[in-house]
């Protein structure tokens, strides 16, 4: 009996993978302003978790289990609200597109295990950052810029032909963990601009880039080891049992103001100061050591397909907004006209209200970096942040264009 009651207590512990069965994604839609307002005050109670916030004129993407998705659903019936089924069982969409059959494509090297038909560990990504660094000396330097809480490396790669005064463009992914699209698609940008660097040399030799493929290590590892849905870090928190803050609420301008949460188990949570997360502070620090080489700053994350402009903290439009739009449009549709993906561009707080803190505005508004960008790649309305792997390299395809346009458009004035 003892040995059965080892042996259950060891099946506990080694499946500790945490199941969505039954839980729900729906799609509401408020109309009026009191409805918008209503569905907003949702997100903050923290009890849902909000897989895409409202938009202004939109929609919201809302996840929860059986239970508490009764009650949702009457009381959006109670006050009018519309809403359609968005993913009717998540675990059963998560063991579906697990099955899927891995379809061989895409780029593969011998000397790491990357590739673009499968997402991967932090492990894995970080071979293959150093691989990149190792075989391609004269493009690639590597920095260490820190260690995340639980001691993973953010990795840096410079990717630069030499030369001086280019213009500087950052960009980083993975800061929400669970949108696993992001370093995919990042860590193919990095890989088509050094392999492949003869193809297309002046999208590397016009400009120095910076990249940062996976920021938020901790938060990614524990979304492929423990919890597929994780959005945060996962530093603890003054509540027992809930841990991490959103990371694209933790930049210190205008923070924990419109559109974040001071709860500590909510999705949006602050972090209880500025900088509280360490992998945050430390991309600040890599930022500001060459900021005023730098031009543009891309944080990709998913899903959606917009690209978004600051600011976000309110519904505010920057001074300089018209330039940041017109880069903006070029590249999009440069992507656009690839696969016809649409993507839609605009400013932040204007389409979906406050969202203070996060990286964009931190980065045009502290650092000063002009074209401060947020990229939410797909989807729209299938998968969400559980796009099948199969989808990296149209993905990635079409957003090699969107990249190839900010080189060839910015300059070092
Ligand atoms: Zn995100």
């Amino acid at each position: 009996m003892k040995v059965l009651v080892v042996a259950l207590l060891c099946l506990v512990v080694t499946s500790a993978t945490v199941k969505f069965n039954w839980y729900e994604v729906i799609r509401v839609y408020p109309k009026t302003s009191v409805q918008l307002n209503f569905i907003r005050h949702l997100e903050h109670s923290g009890k849902y978790d909000f897989w895409k916030t409202a938009a202004t004129k939109g929609f919201a993407d809302i996840m929860a289990s059986k239970e508490n998705m009764i009650s949702l659903k009457s009381m959006l019936r109670v006050t009018g609200i519309r809403y359609s089924i968005f993913i009717s069982d998540v675990q059963g969409k998560i063991d579906q597109i697990n099955a899927i059959p891995r379809k061989e494509a895409g780029p593969k090297s011998s000397r790491y295990a990357l590739t673009w038909d499968n997402y991967y560990q932090y492990e894995t990504i970080r071979e293959f950052c150093y691989a990149l660094a190792q075989d391609y000396p004269d493009l690639v330097t590597l920095e260490v810029v820190g260690t995340s809480l639980e001691g993973r490396e953010l990795v840096l790669l410079k990717i630069s032909s030499g030369g001086e005064g280019k213009p500087g463009i950052f960009v980083d992914g993975g800061i929400h963990a669970r949108e696993w699209i992001s370093p995919a698609t990042v860590t193919y940008m990095m890989r088509e601009m050094v392999e492949n660097y003869a193809a297309h040399p002046e999208v590397v030799d016009n400009v120095d880039w910076y990249f940062m493929p996976l920021i938020n290590p901790d938060g990614y590892e524990f979304s492929h080891t423990d919890n597929r849905m994780w959005r945060k870090t996962r530093s603890t928190t003054s509540i027992a049992g809930c841990y991490g803050a959103d990371p694209n609420r933790n930049w210190d301008f205008h923070w924990a103001e419109g559109g974040t949460s001071s709860y500590p188990c909510s999705e949006i949570y602050t972090g209880p100061v500025p900088f509280s997360e360490i992998e945050m502070a430390n991309v600040r620090d890599a930022i500001l050591a060459r900021a005023s080489q730098l031009r543009i700053y891309l944080t990709v994350h998913s899903y959606g397909q917009m690209l978004l402009i600051p600011w976000g903290y309110d519904a505010v439009y920057p001074e300089d907004y018209p330039e940041l739009e017109e880069l903006g449009l070029a590249a999009t549709d440069a992507l656009t006209a690839v696969y016809n993906t649409k993507y839609d561009v605009g400013c932040s707080g204007v389409i979906y209200g406050p969202a203070a803190g996060a990286s964009d505005d931190w980065n045009k508004g502290v650092a000063g970096i002009k074209y401060s960008y947020t990229l939410e790649l797909p989807d729209n309305g299938r998968y969400g942040f559980l796009l099948p792997a199969t989808e990296i390299m149209p993905v990635a395809v079409e957003t090699w264009e969107f990249f190839r346009v900010l080189a060839e458009r910015i300059s070092a004035n």
